[in-house]
């Protein structure tokens, strides 16, 4: 079992990949074959309506399980990919099969309401040409633009904020969704807001996971207040227990994504959470 330390996990009996640069090359050459291979997969993390307690929608997670090293984490070979530039293509396949799950859950469900989230990262959005690839697998898919959403963090676009506005304004045009993830780690969080068209603010889980902090109700509080006051609609990540999930309700966020309601799930374990209905990520409609 993995320890904790200062909230950050700490894996016993593997040594980071991070460590060594030699490893980091050959996690660089891994990542490249694990690709070509399709090894990659992508996992679903149920975001829950905390109103009534269905599945809303989910986040897309990209997941690699190395033969020999088993699984590591995205936070470890996503800044890799990206460095290598292999993140534009592992970002077309995460948009691909994401809008694809997506297409087959609406056609069970009959519910064109229910979104997918796909993370982005800022070289796909200024390298490759993200629009055409997002108006592709909405008409492939033919799918509702607004269950669509991409999901940037603050890093993204500081480089080029010009052209990232323009871009990023297209994308809205296409009516797809526009969520600031990881919201209140960067130092430039509201300075965002005001920048980008995003409709949705997803608060980072370091608010909520072992925080007991005494501000901790009050900047909750305050960011709810100000998402609502900016017409933006709110995720909560990382939510521990029930009764942060009912205060979080009361205060007005929408949505909370968390190991509390579900882990990521495999694609059928998602299916059948969706077509549960006694399960307690049970659906209303
Ligand atoms: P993120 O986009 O903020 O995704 C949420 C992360 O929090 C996921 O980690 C999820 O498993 C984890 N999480 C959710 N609820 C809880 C909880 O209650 N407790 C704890 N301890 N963790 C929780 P994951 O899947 O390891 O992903 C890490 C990061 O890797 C993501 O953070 C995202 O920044 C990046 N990432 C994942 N997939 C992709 C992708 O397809 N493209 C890009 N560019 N980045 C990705
Ligand atoms: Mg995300
Ligand atoms: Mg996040
Ligand atoms: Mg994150």
């Amino acid at each position: 079992q993995a320890k904790r330390m200062g909230g950050d996990r700490i894996e016993p009996f593997r040594p980071s990949y991070k460590a060594i640069g030699s490893s980091r090359i050959a996690l660089e050459t891994d990542l490249r074959r694990a690709f070509d291979r399709h090894e990659l997969t992508l996992a679903f993390q149920p975001i829950i309506a905390l109103e009534d307690g269905r599945i809303a929608g989910f986040e897309a997670l990209i997941r690699w399980d190395h033969p020999r090293r088993g699984k590591i984490s995205p936070n470890e070979f996503v800044p890799l990919a990206e460095r290598s530039g292999l993140i534009i293509q592992i970002g077309q396949f995460a948009l691909e099969e994401a809008a694809k799950r997506l297409s087959d859950w609406h056609r069970v469900t009959g519910d064109t309401s229910l979104f997918m989230s796909v993370n982005v990262s800022s070289r796909q959005l200024i390298t490759q040409d993200l629009i055409s690839d997002v108006e592709t697998v909405l008409t492939r898919y033919r799918l509702p633009p607004a269950s669509l959403k991409l999901e940037m963090t603050e890093s993204l676009v500081m480089d080029n904020p010009e052209l990232s506005a323009q871009l990023l304004a297209r994308i809205v045009e296409l009516g797809v969704g526009l969520s600031l993830d990881d919201f209140g780690t960067g130092y430039s969080s509201l300075a965002y807001l005001m920048r980008f068209p995003f409709d949705t603010l997803k608060i980072d889980q370091s608010f909520l996971r072992h925080n007991a902090q005494p501000q901790r109700p009050v900047i909750l509080k305050s960011i709810v207040t100000m998402a609502q006051d900016l017409g933006l609609r709110i995720v909560a990540e990382g939510i521990e227990s029930r009764d942060d999930a009912a205060s979080l309700r009361e205060m007005g966020c929408d949505f909370g994504q968390s190991f509390l309601f579900s882990k990521p799930l495999n694609q059928e374990e998602a299916r059948q959470a969706l077509l549960a209905k006694d399960s307690g990520l049970k659906r209303t409609a």
